[in-house]
């Protein structure tokens, strides 16, 4: 039968956990309040927190409570004085490691640096960080994005967006280096995706079929499908065990399962066992999976 692996680590990373027991808490407390945008990106986790109230809401002015939930990615420092203004009052759930890409940020902006935030310019995460920056930071995915008349001969500071992967830093750090008088980078990656990022490329490259479990609209997770599907000819991306086809494993000697920094750890785990059991069972759909091996 082939081998199911999973990676060593999947699931939940440290600043959702700690951004649902912010939530949980909260909840627990009595306390009425909504959320400015998705805590994370997982659909099963928000409609969870809708059946207690939390609704999902695109502006602080949207919220008829006096409670607004920050989620992990943060928010630009003018969402902060719009509350004040409003009179709401925050439930600060910006992930440490995101609040440290703002200050290095806002720091490189403050001494005098051109700041190039390595990312996605439409990522919340990012759309936050630019913020602190007055708007003014540069957002660059590829080093052929850079326009080279706003950093030759300049002082540029570099971040990046927690889950960018190393080789786009890499790409880009390159180029700078041949253009820029100086540039100084601070290492704002997370380790928990670089630590996942790294165990998936591993495993990727060992397995015949890789499943990667999470939200489709999950820069992470997504981050994750594009690392095993570089090194992987069979990569799959799945929200859930429904999701899964028995036709993916047909005669394949090892399968590789993780799942993204948004996703529930059981619904990783759900996943791995569904395709035990297909494996197991002789079939799925019509009973196509090859369980000789
Ligand atoms: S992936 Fe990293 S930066 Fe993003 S919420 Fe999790 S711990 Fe924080």
């Amino acid at each position: 039968m082939p081998e199911v692996k999973l990676t060593e680590e999947y699931g939940f990373c440290f600043g959702v956990k700690r951004a649902l027991e912010i939530a949980r808490r909260s909840l627990r407390e009595g306390k009425k309040f909504d959320s400015l945008g998705p805590i994370i990106h997982n659909e099963y986790v928000v409609d969870e927190l809708k059946k207690e109230g939390v609704e999902v809401i695109d502006s602080i002015e949207e919220s008829k409570k006096n409670l607004v939930l920050i989620r992990t990615h943060g928010v630009p420092p003018e969402i902060y004085e719009r509350a004040k203004s409003l009179g709401k009052e925050l439930i600060d759930c910006t992930c440490p490691f995101v609040s440290n890409a703002q200050k290095w940020a806002k720091k490189f902006y403050e001494e005098g640096y051109v700041v190039i935030v390595v990312g996605k310019k439409d990522h919340p995460e990012v759309v936050g960080i630019v913020g602190h920056t007055e708007g003014k930071a540069i957002v660059v995915s590829s080093s052929q994005e850079l326009d080279v008349n706003l950093i030759r001969n300049k002082k540029v500071g570099v971040v990046a967006q927690t889950t960018s992967r190393l080789d786009m830093i890499q790409d880009v750090m390159d180029r700078l280096v041949e253009e820029a008088s100086e540039v100084r980078f601070a290492n704002t990656r997370c380790n928990t995706t670089q630590k996942r990022q790294e165990q998936v490329e591993r495993l990727s490259k060992e397995v015949d079929v890789m499943v990667i479990v999470g939200g489709k609209n999950s820069s992470n997770t997504r981050r994750l499908y594009e690392i095993a599907s570089k090194n992987c000819k069979k990569a799959y991306l799945v929200s859930s065990p429904d999701e899964i086809s028995g036709d993916w494993f047909y005669n394949v000697n090892s399968i590789g399962v993780s799942g993204g920094a948004s996703t529930p750890p059981e619904m990783v785990e759900e996943v791995y066992e569904k395709i035990k059991n297909l494996l197991g069972g002789g079939g799925y759909g019509g009973g196509k999976v090859d369980a000789r091996q």
